[in-house]
């Protein structure tokens, strides 16, 4: 049987199987969440509060089935511990509950469900609630990676770098570290689209977001495409020392792809040049002078004659500065 009948329906789910997490400490309750979900979804499964919160770092989930009375941490300080998690606010909570008290209805509102059932339950009924509220979380998450992920080549657009660079920012001054930008233009991609054509462009375009992708190595790190063909590459706790010895591997990385660019008058393989600055934490500079000095020696860097990299700050780095 499908879920929600046959077809796409209301509870379309994009043909992908859907993570759930159900948490009970009844073994029987488990098994027929188990039996209901397993042909549709992936399900994992949990019986106490604390062993839920270990099996939701690893799974993932996109809905979790959460039984209200546990002993020890019960459903409700489970919801409301996870729902502290930056991760896990978009994650849907339907409480099971087995009495039908309106104080507990409130404490499952209060603690972050977005539904609950009763026990007994009606399968169906569940199932279609459960669907429901996938349906829903799939669509958030579609919308979401529409609005910050560029379509061309699937690496953060300028919406996410804009959002993200005002977090570092904020974040450099907070713990008094420094940060670090490099804007990067591919060289000569006008002869390219003209030599090559527009689609092989737009493949250049993806294999470069890849490769700058790849080679982000910290948490903090963030490759996007800021229009065009240009990139961004947001280097948090980064001083110039660090930030140059990062671009100039860029651009050798990028050599080193190889893609024949016969029209480009300074090599016969596609290169790229990069603006590097340097956002020291005793400055008074705001975010945007961060990219202003970039976009400055990027500048700088094309006029010297391009495939190379111009970085804003050379002062010796802080000693808690450095980069490893
Ligand atoms: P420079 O070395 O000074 O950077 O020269 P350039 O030719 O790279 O720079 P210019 O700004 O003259 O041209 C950029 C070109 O990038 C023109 C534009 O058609 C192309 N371009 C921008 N976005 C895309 C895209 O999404 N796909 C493709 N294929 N080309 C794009
Ligand atoms: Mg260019
Ligand atoms: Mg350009």
């Amino acid at each position: 049987m499908s879920i929600g009948g046959e077809g796409p329906g209301p509870y379309d789910l994009g043909g992908r199987r859907a993570r759930l997490l159900v948490v009970d400490d009844e073994p029987v309750f488990v098994k027929l969440i188990h039996q209901l979900f397993s042909a549709e979804h992936e399900v994992f499964m949990a019986t106490s509060g604390e062993e839920a919160l270990r099996i939701y770092a690893r799974s993932a989930p996109d809905l979790i089935l959460l039984d209200v009375k546990m002993p020890g941490m019960d459903g409700l300080e489970l919801c409301r511990q996870l729902k502290r998690l930056p991760d896990a606010r978009a994650i849907p909570v339907i409480f099971v509950t087995g009495h039908e008290s309106l104080d507990e209805e409130t404490a499952c509102w209060n603690a972050g469900g977005v539904d609950f059932v009763n026990k007994p339950f009606n399968p169906l009924t569940l199932r279609n609630r459960v669907n429901v509220h996938l349906a829903l979380k799939f669509q958030a998450d579609r919308l979401r990676e529409m609005a910050f992920v560029d379509g061309l080549t699937g690496i953060a657009n300028r919406r996410q770098f804009e959002e993200r660079l005002g977090q570092e920012y904020r974040r450099s001054r907070r713990n008094r570290t420094s940060l670090a930008l490099l804007l990067i233009d591919v060289d000569f991609f006008k002869p390219y689209n003209d030599r090559y054509g527009h689609q092989a462009g737009d493949e250049c375009l993806r294999q470069v977001a890849a490769l700058l992708s790849s080679n982000m190595q910290r948490p903090g790190d963030l490759a996007a495409r800021y229009g065009g063909e240009e990139f961004a590459f947001l280097l948090p706790e980064t001083d110039a020392k660090g930030a140059r010895v990062i671009a100039e591997r860029l651009v050798e990385v990028v050599r080193q792809l190889n893609l024949e660019h016969l029209d480009s008058s300074i090599a016969d393989v596609l290169t790229v040049s990069i603006g590097a600055a340097v956002l020291d934490p005793d400055s008074s500079d705001s975010c945007g002078a961060l990219i202003t000095q970039a976009d400055a020696q990027l500048y700088r860097a094309k006029k010297q004659g391009r495939g190379r990299v111009c970085c804003s700050l050379t002062s010796e780095p802080r000693a808690e500065a450095v980069r490893p």
